[in-house]
């Protein structure tokens, strides 16, 4: 076992190419923002069934100046899932609107809709989704309901760029799309994300707010209006993206077959709770950014840290995605405690992602699946 090749649990495919297109940029003399960025935001878009898409230095920004964009700010309620990254829920609180936590199912591990619509209020504004691991929340339910409250939507599709609803693409429909173009993601550009919009002007808009808030006056001076923030992505980012953006359908086609392999290959005793295998007859619109099954800690004569120091020891790695956002610090200062979302912090506790990219092969996944075999044991 030692002598074989660590295996992280997340790994970016950057070829050759995409490594060369990053030189010829740096050789250009035009190295921020500029001539690539245009190009990517087109690719996208196109990709997208050509709705409008500008690109930022990260999911996050992009979550954040989605916010904006809504108006939402003090006085406002924000739906979130607390079973997500800490980005949604600390973007809604930066932007001085209240995260309004609900519950997730336990095997989707996607917001459950009937508890969104218990926590909605008056004040409501938005719901934010995060399509877990790549698997999309229920669609049809989603805008049903926020068009009967006249609610905006913002989708967390940080892990979800290639995914599909009954065939459409997660970002092509809907209202406001946010994907993630971080290592860990389908798709990398180092640092990235992208804002997919409804129209031009919301584009126009998204232009100002990531980019100091500067309007540019006829005489060729310049105007702030509003005191925006730093959040445009380089050429070189925007270069690798482009480069990802061409093999999306082959690496997440990849992250299906190896998802199969670890249904297939995965130890049943003690049984873990695996993860959702797609939406029935709409297995292919899952991206598979992750697999992350929920071990049987009372089954278990270990805590999850020693099963990960245990995988660790074997040369794999794992992760945790996620801890409940609603029992952070700054959460619980604003009254947030254990017991209010029994799925979320199950999840917390039990979760642990194991590797999966699409350079792994299903030797790997056979290497994966003995270990935690006999770690359980
Ligand atoms: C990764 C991730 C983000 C943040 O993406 P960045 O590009 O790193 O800002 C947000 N939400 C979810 C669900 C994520 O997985």
């Amino acid at each position: 076992m030692a002598s074989l090749p660590y295996l992280p649990f997340a790994r970016p495919t950057l070829d050759e190419e995409t490594i060369n297109g990053v030189a010829e940029v740096l050789r250009s003399g035009w190295i921020t923002s500029g001539p690539q960025v245009k190009k990517f935001e087109a690719a996208l878009s196109d990709y997208l069934s050509g709705r409008p898409v500008r690109v930022l230095n990260s999911a996050t920004a992009a979550l954040e100046v989605a916010l904006q964009l809504c108006g939402i700010g003090p006085g406002d309620e924000v739906i979130t899932p607390s079973q997500t990254f800490f980005a949604a829920p600390n973007m809604i609180a930066k932007v001085g609107a209240t995260p309004v936590f609900v519950d997730v199912e336990l095997v989707s591990r996607n917001l459950d809709f009937d508890a969104v619509e218990r926590a909605i209020t008056p004040r409501t504004k938005a719901i934010m989704p995060t399509h877990f691991a790549g698997l999309p929340v229920d669609m049809e339910r989603l805008y049903v309901i926020a068009k009967r409250h006249g609610l905006r939507v913002i989708e967390d599709a940080a892990l979800a760029i290639g995914s599909s609803w009954r065939g459409r693409r997660i970002g092509s429909f809907g209202d406001l799309t946010v994907f993630s173009f971080h290592p860990n993601k389908n798709m990398t550009s180092i640092e990235g994300g992208a804002l997919v919009l409804n129209d031009a002007a919301e584009a126009r808009e998204v232009e100002v707010l990531r980019f100091h808030g500067i309007t540019r006056l006829p005489d060729g001076t310049r105007d702030v209006a509003f005191p925006g923030g730093k959040f445009n992505l380089p050429d070189v980012n925007a270069r690798i993206g482009l480069g990802q953006l061409a093999r999306l359908e082959e690496f997440n086609t990849r992250r299906r077959a190896l998802a199969a392999d670890y249904f297939r290959l995965f130890p049943a005793d003690p049984p873990c709770l695996l993860p959702h295998p797609g939406h029935p007859g709409d297995e292919a619109g899952h991206s598979w950014n992750m697999f992350a099954p929920l071990l049987p800690l009372e089954r278990m004569s270990m805590d999850r840290q020693r099963f990960r120091a245990a995988l660790e020891a074997c040369g794999i790695g794992t992760g945790v995605s996620y801890e409940a956002a609603h029992l952070t610090t700054l959460f619980r200062r604003h009254g947030h405690h254990e017991g209010e979302l029994p799925n979320t912090e199950r999840i917390a506790r039990e979760t642990v992602t194991l590797p999966l990219f699409p350079t792994m092969t299903r030797a790997d996944v056979e290497r994966v699946c003995a270990a935690v075999g006999e770690v359980l044991q």
